[in-house]
């Protein structure tokens, strides 16, 4: 198998490490990705010299870890991270190692990783060291933890959920000895961050098999540790490459229980994005869209609605394919496209400005929006005469 294109910077910064007298191979996920024939996004270089002595070997580089042995290396295109074999000792936290030592042996370094398909390493002439027969468990699609399983979710709990994840990104199954210990270790997820918890959730809502991730979350019983409610059945249909998306149905299948985004640390950004996806959804339940809210709502937040009601088995008017149609028919796209401005109502009457403005304006693109007058300032300025006195 030839190495993707993209590690180019990578395995020049592991000749020159090796020139330099040192190992180095290329290690984690980009490993089992390049197995897996599949692009991975980042790839780590672990190596057998000593912080101090990488930066020694480049000219261009940057402690983006220090304490953890990680070395950002600029020489060579692309920057690469390269981090020094190091064993974890005691884990009283169950999150954080109390100290990392840094040694000279790879055996020591891929021991300390969670899974056997990540604790593999990559020879820059391509040869696999794969101590603990990963690409045997990749062939066979089993997530198993390296060594003995209780233990290393013992050290860190985080790892339980990333063999949940996993299973849903890779469609692997948990082997049945890891699972049994992420069964008795389910309660030391209360040790770690639930802003950690929130990026492997979000990851399970991307992944190409989410359903997989929430019934191993039932199974586990690692729900009974997590806020909100994880039932496999509402998620059936669900899929989508916006972790946002998930994040919005995961609050509509718990009662729109918005709160639960407070709960995960989730964004304001994240949050507005989730209000008005069930704002948008109670309206299509309820009195259907109007045109005003096909100029309102964004396209995605239409849409997303709409899969929404789909994945709920709720009937709706309109077809996912005529939302775009619907809103492109507006003839405006935009509030601020309207032909008259609060200026204009002002010049137009001898009254002072006051909330009267918006309401009138807002009046105003109702009536353009539903086609009761054309977008025209002067058909406007006749509508406004005829609206204030009404007001
Ligand atoms: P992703 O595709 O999500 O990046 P990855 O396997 O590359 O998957 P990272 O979080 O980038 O995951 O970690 C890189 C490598 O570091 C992993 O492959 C694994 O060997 C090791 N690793 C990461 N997190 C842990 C952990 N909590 N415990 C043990 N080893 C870990
Ligand atoms: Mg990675």
């Amino acid at each position: 198998m030839k190495f993707p294109k993209q590690w180019q910077s990578a395995t020049d910064v592991i000749t020159k490490i090796e020139n330099a007298g040192y190992e180095a191979f290329i290690v984690g996920g980009a490993v089992r990705d390049y197995y897996l024939q599949k692009d991975s996004s980042d790839v780590d270089v672990a190596t057998s010299a000593l912080p101090q002595e990488v930066q020694a070997i480049f000219t261009q580089t940057v402690d983006v870890g220090i304490d953890h042995g990680t070395v950002l290396v600029l020489d060579c295109g692309e920057p690469i991270e390269v981090t020094t074999y190091r064993t974890e000792s005691t884990y009283s936290d169950h999150r954080r190692p109390d100290e990392v030592n840094f040694v000279r042996d790879l055996p020591e370094d891929l021991k300390r990783r969670d899974f056997t398909m990540n604790a593999m390493a990559l020879r820059n002439n391509g040869v696999f060291i794969d101590l603990f027969n990963g690409r045997q468990d990749i062939d066979a699609k089993v997530i198993r933890a390296v060594g003995i399983a209780a233990e290393r979710f013992q050290e860190d709990a985080l790892r339980m959920l990333r063999a949940i994840r996993f299973s849903a990104q890779m469609d692997f199954s948990i082997e049945e000895n890891t699972f049994n210990a992420i069964q008795e270790h389910v309660a030391s997820i209360k040790f770690i961050a639930m802003e950690r918890i929130q990026v492997e959730i979000s990851k399970i809502w991307t992944a190409p098999n989410p359903v997989r991730a929430i019934h191993y979350i039932q199974w586990a019983g690692l729900d009974n540790y997590l806020p909100g409610e994880f039932d496999a059945i509402e998620w059936e249909q669900f899929q989508t490459a916006n972790r946002q998306v998930g994040w919005a149905y995961f609050c509509l299948v718990n009662g729109q229980d918005v709160s639960l985004l407070s709960a995960y640390r989730c964004s304001n950004k994240d949050k507005q994005f989730v209000k008005q996806v069930l704002h948008a959804y109670d309206k299509l339940q309820n009195e259907g869209w109007q045109q005003i809210d096909y100029l309102l709502f964004e396209l995605e937040i239409l849409q997303t609605a709409h899969q929404f009601a789909t994945w709920q088995y709720v009937p709706t008017p309109i077809s996912f394919d005529q939302i775009e149609k619907a809103k492109h028919a507006l003839p405006i796209q935009h509030k601020s496209e309207l032909a008259i401005s609060g200026k204009d109502l002002l010049q137009w009457t001898s009254q002072k400005a006051g909330p009267w403005l918006q309401d009138a304006l807002q009046a105003a693109i109702v009536a353009v929006v539903n086609g009761q007058i054309k977008n025209d300032k002067e058909q406007l300025k006749g509508w406004f005469h005829a609206f204030n006195n009404e007001g």
